[in-house]
């Protein structure tokens, strides 16, 4: 009958339609895009995607709230609708994602005419229950055939170019190029994936040892690995700078600072015999003002003594002698914790400034350790030097990256104090870092080891460097 008939029609209506804007959804949408691509193939002509990202509605949502930040979403849908041809499509399709399908167009430039139209009407200010309001987006274009032949590849292709366009300031729309898309898709999809890794319990540290002169463990320095559902294990070399970029780094660091800081405690609870536990800490975080209260209540909360951690910062963290990042570096050392000097020799700093840097330990770089045993190269002396500066100044030095017998007879005779490197262990599973603490309180005490005594170790819970010494 007459009334189920009209409810069937509504439902169906509501199916394809967003509730609020009244605009179709994703589905009827993918759909519109499909029958305009048949259409654009028979006649020869150009299908554009416009995809916005309305900006700042988070900020309108959180400060004046949810009632507003509905009218304004209704608001940018009318003006969309209102801006665009009759034949052509608005839809919603995510909380501040719109997508409009503009059909029958002989030329790229043809849609970039299509968004400018778009922008100026978007632009035009407003009042929402009495809040004088500026509505703006950012806005991604791809063409049918140009830049895909499918409505999948086109809306992604769309929503690259948007995030291009917001990226280089908000309130613009950029055209896709295909050049970019490789490196940018990826730095764009890690970005994004990046941003719930900690809610999604993507992270997880691994811990590499620092070996002293004595053979004994010395520290464990916790590296980040982030195993992303989506795009499988990502190393922290390509994700790091992403994270900095993407104003990420601030929540990841604090994450690295507890997970590592818990663990450790556990482990002292647990009976185990806890060296120091090294973690990294990005230049963007010390200048962060709250970094030390960060640490101060990270140490608190898991109850991981201070004199047991030990912070890897690079010089360029240090040499910009911000104030503030100076400042918090000596009230944190006061309460017992430590400062290294990562990667040292590939900044920009020199030997002499060593001597103003407040720190306690320095790391001499992979890069010079790597070309140690070769025979050309000067890299030795300059180890020597570092090592020399550094005792001087009463510091730890620390070789990162020793993969080879040659290596450690060297830095042993230039007179390094601790090793680090694959050499004697690659980083290591939580099971297998408490594996290895037990293995060398073991052999404690302890007699110096020489070149030769160290192996490879891998995954071996038990070293062959440890056995052999407690044999
Ligand atoms: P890094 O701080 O210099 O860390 C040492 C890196 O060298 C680690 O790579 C480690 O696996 C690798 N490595 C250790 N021994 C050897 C060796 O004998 N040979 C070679 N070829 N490599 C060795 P990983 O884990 O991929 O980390 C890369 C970089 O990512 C780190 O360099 C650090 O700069 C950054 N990173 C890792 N975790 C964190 C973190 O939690 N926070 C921050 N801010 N950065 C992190
Ligand atoms: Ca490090
Ligand atoms: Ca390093």
């Amino acid at each position: 009958d007459l009334e189920n008939a009209l409810l069937d029609t509504r439902l169906a209506l509501q199916a394809q339609h967003d509730p609020l804007t009244g605009l179709p959804n994703r589905l009827l949408f993918q759909d519109r895009v499909q029958q305009a691509i048949l259409r654009g193939y028979r006649n020869r002509k150009k299908v554009a995607l416009l995809w916005f990202d309305v900006d700042r509605l988070k900020q309108v949502n959180d400060t004046l709230g949810h009632r507003i930040g509905d009218e304004l979403l209704s608001e940018f849908a009318r003006r969309l609708k209102a801006s665009i041809r009759e034949s052509d499509t608005a839809a919603r399709i995510g909380g501040d994602q719109f997508v409009v399908l503009a059909a029958d167009l002989d030329s790229v430039p043809d849609a970039q005419g299509i968004a400018e139209k778009i922008m100026k009407v978007l632009r035009a200010s407003a009042a929402f229950s009495g809040h004088p309001l500026k509505i703006s987006a950012s806005a991604g274009i791809s063409v049918y055939p140009d830049h895909g032949l499918g409505p999948a590849v086109l809306m992604r292709n769309a929503d690259l170019a948007m995030y291009q366009a917001k990226r280089a300031g908000r309130n613009g729309f950029h055209v896709f190029h295909p050049e970019l898309s490789e490196s940018l898709g990826r730095r764009l999809e890690i970005e994004r994936e990046l941003g719930n890794a900690i809610e999604a319990r993507e992270f997880h540290l691994e811990y590499q040892p620092q070996i002293g002169r004595d053979g004994n463990l010395r520290g464990l320095e916790a590296l980040l690995r982030w195993n992303s559902a989506k795009l499988g294990v990502v190393s922290p070399a390509e994700f790091i700078p992403v994270a900095e970029e993407a104003g990420l780094i601030l929540q990841i660091g604090e994450w690295v600072a507890r997970a590592a800081c818990q663990e450790g405690a556990k482990w002292i609870r647990q009976g185990l015999d806890v060296p120091g536990i090294a973690v990294n800490a990005s230049g963007l975080q010390l200048t962060d003002k709250t970094f030390s209260d960060m640490i101060c209540s990270t140490l608190e909360e898991s109850g991981f003594p201070p004199s047991k951690l030990d912070l890897e910062v690079t010089e360029t963290a240090l040499v910009g002698n911000l104030e503030s990042a100076l400042q918090q570096i000596e009230g944190l050392r006061k309460m017992g914790i430590r400062f290294s000097l990562d990667d040292f020799g590939t900044g920009y700093s020199s030997l002499n400034q060593l001597r103003t840097l407040p720190v306690d330990c320095v790391k001499v770089d992979r890069s010079f350790v790597k070309d140690l045993d070769r025979i050309t190269g000067d890299s030795a002396a300059l180890v020597r030097a570092i090592i020399g500066m550094g005792h001087n100044l009463r510091l730890l030095i620390v070789a990162e990256g020793v993969e080879t017998e040659g290596q450690l007879a060297i830095l042993r005779s230039l007179g390094c104090d601790v090793f680090q490197g694959y050499y004697f262990h690659r980083p290591q599973k939580s099971e297998a870092a408490e594996e290895l603490m037990r293995a060398y309180a073991v052999r404690r005490p302890h007699r110096p080891i020489n070149a030769g005594e160290g192996r490879a170790v891998s995954v071996s819970p038990i070293p062959d460097l440890v056995s052999e010494l407690v044999n």
